[in-house]
């Protein structure tokens, strides 16, 4: 009774929000994946979140593999003139299609949720994997009580070393042992159990999470990932009903604040050339930070900056969000290569992001495609910039 009531729930909440559509189709003109799959008529955005309504059960088995094309970039939402979160309407529809089990394939996803609540990770790595960036560093496994404490995320620790590193050394080089790493004890926010239906397990890793963090004594929070900050952020009021005890800081927010409050001093760093700034959609659009990272950049960056058409609010998806890295590489990378033509147009050298996914699936296409331009963590110029000095 009660997931029936659930899945009515759903559909009315969708179909509310479809009766506004005016159908100007700009929601379809702004998708960043239609560049790609143009020859897939049913994955465009109006078609999964409002089209679909017609016969639900019948199209919704249909398009299931369309609402795993969705990178969760949300960029429909902010051209939509009606005020449709089309974004919403997927990742309910994409519940519904879990809950109900109306397509065979919704095994291989519930098989991904019984690994990620195992292994507290999305890629079924072991406790260990998320430390074996730190092998060459001084850093110690036992976690200590801290003010401060730094939550990597599983992509960032486990795919992401690099970002993993420059994060740690340079929080480390501003604050010395007021700042502690959660090492194997850190767990999964949850994100990616939300992003591809299951909100019970988000919950159970979230609130895990939470814990974790508040048994060390955390006051703040910094996370170099958009997604884990979303989650501590927002995601812990929306689906835990609670305030978390600690504050919470995307890694560029307490860069910026220690920058502009006179707190460090930075080198200058010219090597890259021509640089530009790539918004990860959950970190701008999804959490409104746009000028933090590019008030970073612009203090550290001696040299030409750049901004390309599609920035800022409009800013384009790398295409590895929203689980598509996770299940159709393929989508990802091509979108990725999309998006890095628009800065070789303006002869960038470095791309310079804030998100780890971002970084990867930016990192594999640049060298599966042999692109020439570098992609950058703000971390990495943020170390760097501190050892000039230091
Ligand atoms: S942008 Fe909004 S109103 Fe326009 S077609 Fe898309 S959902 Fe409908
Ligand atoms: S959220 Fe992004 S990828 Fe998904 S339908 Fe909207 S514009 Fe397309």
């Amino acid at each position: 009774m009660k997931l029936l009531s659930t899945i009515h729930r759903v559909i009315t909440e969708i179909q509310k929000d479809a009766e506004k559509c005016i159908r100007c189709n700009l929601c379809v003109a702004s998708c960043p994946l239609i560049p790609i799959i143009s020859n897939n008529l049913r994955a465009d955005p109006r078609m999964l979140s409002i089209d679909i309504l017609r016969d639900i059960y019948r199209t919704a088995p249909i398009m299931y593999d369309s609402l795993y094309y969705c990178t969760t970039c949300m960029k429909c939402n902010t051209v939509c003139p009606s005020g449709i979160s089309i974004t919403r309407s997927i990742l309910m529809l994409r519940s519904l299609t879990m809950q109900k089990a109306i397509h065979d394939k919704v095994f291989q996803i519930k098989f991904f949720i019984k690994s990620l609540l195992k292994h507290k990770n999305p890629y079924s790595a072991p406790p260990n994997m998320r430390c074996i960036w730190a092998n060459n560093i001084d850093f110690k496994k036992e976690v200590h009580k801290s003010r401060i404490t730094i939550w990597l995320g599983c992509t960032t620790s486990i795919r992401t070393p690099t970002i993993a590193k420059t994060t740690y050394l340079s929080l480390r080089e501003i604050l010395g042992n007021e700042v502690t790493l959660l090492g194997e004890k850190e767990g999964c926010c949850g994100k990616p159990a939300l992003l591809i239906g299951d909100e019970n397990a988000a919950k159970e890793l979230l609130s895990e999470a939470v814990d974790t963090v508040e048994s060390v004594g955390t006051e703040i929070l910094v996370t170099p990932c958009p997604a884990c900050y979303s989650m501590f952020k927002s995601g812990v009021k929306e689906l835990l009903n609670k305030e978390p005890s600690f504050k919470v800081m995307h890694y560029t927010e307490f860069i910026h604040n220690v920058i502009s409050q006179d707190l460090i001093n930075l080198g200058e760093i010219s090597e890259y050339g021509k640089v530009s700034y790539h918004d990860p959609c959950e970190l701008g659009r999804g959490m409104g930070i746009f000028d933090e990272p590019r008030y970073i950049i612009n203090k550290i960056v001696n040299g030409e900056i750049v901004e390309v058409l599609e920035s800022r609010e409009l800013s384009r998806c790398c295409g590895g969000g929203g689980g598509v890295w996770a299940f159709h590489t393929d989508l990802a990378m091509s979108a990725a290569v999309y998006r890095l033509s628009q800065f070789m147009k303006q002869n960038v050298k470095a791309l310079i992001s804030a998100c780890p996914t971002c970084y990867l699936n930016f990192k594999y296409t640049i060298m599966t495609h042999e692109i020439p331009v570098k992609i950058l963590d703000i971390s990495q110029i943020v170390l760097k910039s501190l050892q000039k000095i230091n």
